[in-house]
């Protein structure tokens, strides 16, 4: 079959479509738009690039597909077909997540991880952000009590 794209333009149609900008994190971030909180996206000064930083509450968070990142529901599994090319692959990323959120947590971020599966459908995502929310307070109220 031939790609109606250069190899090139192909390559970068797919960058586009597999990292940044996927709908969970568009949600995530419209979400605390409208809730009034101020964030950076993708800021490449901290470890791992989180998907959001909130510079305010000392927040890094992650909005992670549960395929790449291994989480443990159903959309987790490894794939029965070429299973150890997926396993070394997704325990690669698993390393990686992990480092990167030791690094946030020693230069005093605190980490939110939001799973693709726990946004996908509405009444599931409600009780997520209504969440997350909280956790963000929490940690302002945190902050304070360190301060003093
Ligand atoms: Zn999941």
């Amino acid at each position: 079959m031939v790609d109606i794209f250069s190899r090139h333009k192909r390559s970068k149609i797919m960058s586009k479509i597999s990292s940044h900008d996927t709908k969970p994190e568009i949600l995530v971030r419209k979400f605390l738009f409208s809730q009034g909180f101020r964030f950076r996206k993708n800021d490449n000064r901290y470890p791992g690039k989180p998907d959001i930083i909130l510079p305010k509450y000392k927040i890094a968070i992650f909005i992670h597909g549960c395929f790449w990142h291994n989480h443990n529901c159903n959309r987790g599994r490894i794939p029965k077909t070429n299973t150890k090319f997926w396993q070394k692959k997704i325990n690669d990323n698993k390393k990686r997540d992990k480092k990167n959120q030791i690094n946030l947590l020693n230069q005093g971020w605190k980490v939110i991880v939001i799973w693709q599966c726990e946004i996908n459908n509405k009444m599931k995502m409600k009780e997520r952000l209504e969440y997350l929310i909280k956790e963000i307070r929490l940690s302002s109220v945190d902050s304070q009590n360190n301060k003093t």
